[in-house]
């Protein structure tokens, strides 16, 4: 695995949409560039689709959806193990194509992979999930159960940060349900969301079940206005997110909507230090600060607070910052030169609101990688709330220190947040870390652990301004989601009629 990926390709390549099981090549002429960020240079081409090519894709998907609903869950849930063993096959494979359009590491594209993995894993267990309920003699000689029935064609908009990870996070549960799927994964890093597609086809997935379109904004509003679209599946930036909540949602459709975030990491004078240390810095650097649930504020509580700069000043100035594909790489280049600039316009920004930068990474160079989109670790101290660098979410290297007297200040500062989707406190005190947990208007808690993102088994979302919409992503809060609620209700009678009835029935 030590081969350098993006050595490899001289001509960008021509991306195509893959819509009915067969890849179709863009007709709209317009196209947007995939960079090699670690180079700085074009990769491919990728199509921005019309509102034709969205419809395409929507009459494949609903063509197909009848038969796959009818499809009993058993036999879904097979095609869900062989692609499951399929991804097993292709892990390292997935990992090279997102490590060559995002730029991250390629041992975290191996962990985003597995992280998708998982949730394949929890679908697999579909014929159990949708068992529903039943009740006998609900009255006399009647009886009643409760299903969950498919919505129909489903649609994902996906962010850059996790190409393999945020599509998977959707469309298995989804399919498993008996839905069939349209993905428009983020156009910056389309590959991985194609390579799932065609795995899916080889796992004996109807064609036309599982379509991808790729495009801008044209080809989101095509999904949000499209009537044969149930449901829409979104996740990306809170302004975007809101967006797509509202549009979809006042066009009769079901929308869970996941935005921006801005996780705090609070530090308690008892934590352990260097374990609090390593948890800050892997979860502010990794994957070049790019993830939702990266931690990009460090709460520390009063007198920890010096120590703690100090020994991350340290790590931050030693992270190996080169291309996602050495081995020996922690941080890989931010993911194109648009958002490279946006980043360091937050660091400029902070030195200018008073903050101090104790590490700047904007010097950085890269030997080799001259004109990737590199950013080395940046590292603030004595940041307010009422600073932009505090207030925004910057989604690049930069931790921001802010010093709290107390606890009950750490805990107001997580609070008066716009975000809440995750947080973590570092403690060895159990009746703090109670009282946090309990306290905290957050989606999700760590305890002692820096990125709490929860096990497929369980789901995934945030509160306030993280999330637009009731459902949470996949695990059980996925299959709600995907699937309506019917309760039907049912007596066989014999013989004795009782006539038309007036007044609202209830069970004798
Ligand atoms: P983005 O909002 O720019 O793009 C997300 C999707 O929306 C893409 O598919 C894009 O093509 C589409 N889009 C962009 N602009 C649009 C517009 N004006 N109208 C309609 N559609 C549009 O997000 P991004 O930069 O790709 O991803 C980073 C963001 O995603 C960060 O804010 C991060 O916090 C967030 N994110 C959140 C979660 C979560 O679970 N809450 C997970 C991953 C990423």
């Amino acid at each position: 695995m030590n081969k350098p990926v993006e050595k490899q390709s001289v001509e960008p390549r021509e991306i195509t949409h893959f819509i009915g099981g067969q890849p179709a090549r863009g007709a709209s002429g317009r196209f947007g560039d995939v960079y090699n960020p670690a180079l700085g240079a074009i990769a491919g081409r990728v199509p921005l689709a019309t509102e034709t090519e969205v419809a395409a894709a929507v009459a494949a998907a609903r063509a197909a959806f009848p038969t796959w609903a009818a499809t009993p869950p058993i036999r879904r849930a097979r095609v869900m193990f062989k692609f499951k063993e399929l991804i097993e096959r292709d892990v390292d494979v997935l990992a090279e194509i997102i490590t060559a359009e995002h730029g991250k590491v390629l041992s975290d594209a191996r962990g985003e992979v597995i992280r998708g993995l998982e949730v394949v894993e929890f679908a697999c267990g579909i014929p159990q999930l949708l068992k529903g309920e039943y009740t006998e003699q609900i009255g006399t000689g009647i009886d009643s159960y409760s299903l969950r029935q498919a919505l129909g064609v489903c649609a994902g908009i996906t962010p850059f940060n996790f190409p393999a990870m945020v599509p998977m996070w959707m469309f298995p549960v989804a399919l498993a349900c008996g839905n069939s799927f349209v993905l428009k994964p983020s156009e910056r890093d389309p590959s991985a969301s194609l390579h799932l597609a065609r795995l899916l086809q080889e796992a004996g997935l109807p064609d036309g079940v599982f379509n991808v379109v790729h495009g801008d904004k044209t080809a989101v509003d095509a999904l949000l206005a499209h009537p044969d679209i149930a449901a829409v599946s979104f996740v990306g930036s809170t302004p975007i997110a809101e967006y797509v909540y509202r549009t979809g949602t006042a066009t009769g459709k079901r929308v869970q909507a996941l935005g921006g975030a801005k996780n705090h990491l609070v530090v308690m004078p008892d934590a352990d230090l260097d374990q609090a240390v390593d948890a800050l810095t892997g979860a502010a650097y990794g994957s070049a600060g790019e993830r939702c649930m990266a931690i990009s504020v460090g709460a520390a509580d009063g007198p920890v607070a010096d120590a703690l700069v100090a020994k991350l000043a340290e790590r931050a100035r030693e992270l190996i910052v080169t291309t996602g594909t050495d081995e020996k790489a922690e941080m890989g280049p931010l993911v194109t030169r648009q958002h490279l600039e946006k980043v360091t316009a937050y660091v400029a920004r902070g030195e200018r609101e008073g903050a101090k930068l104790v590490v700047d990474g904007r010097s950085l160079k890269v030997a080799g990688y001259e004109t990737g989109f590199f950013l080395g670790g940046c590292l603030f101290d004595h940041v307010t709330p009422e600073m932009t660098i505090y207030k925004e979410e910057i989604f690049g290297p930069v931790l921001s220190i802010v010093r709290v007297p107390d606890f009950d200040t750490a805990v107001d500062l997580v609070n008066r947040h716009e975000y809440g989707n995750g947080v973590s406190l570092f403690t060895r005190d159990g009746d703090c870390a109670r009282e946090f947990s309990t306290r905290v208007q957050i989606g999700m808690v760590g305890i002692n652990v820096p990125i709490p993102v929860p096990m497929a088994f369980h789901s995934f979302g945030g509160w306030k301004r993280s999330l637009f919409g009731d459902h949470y992503v996949y695990g059980p809060e996925g299959v709600r989601f995907y699937t309506h609620l019917k309760t039907v209700t049912s007596r066989w009678p014999t013989g004795i009629r009782k006539g038309a009835e007036f007044v609202m029935p209830t069970m004798k």
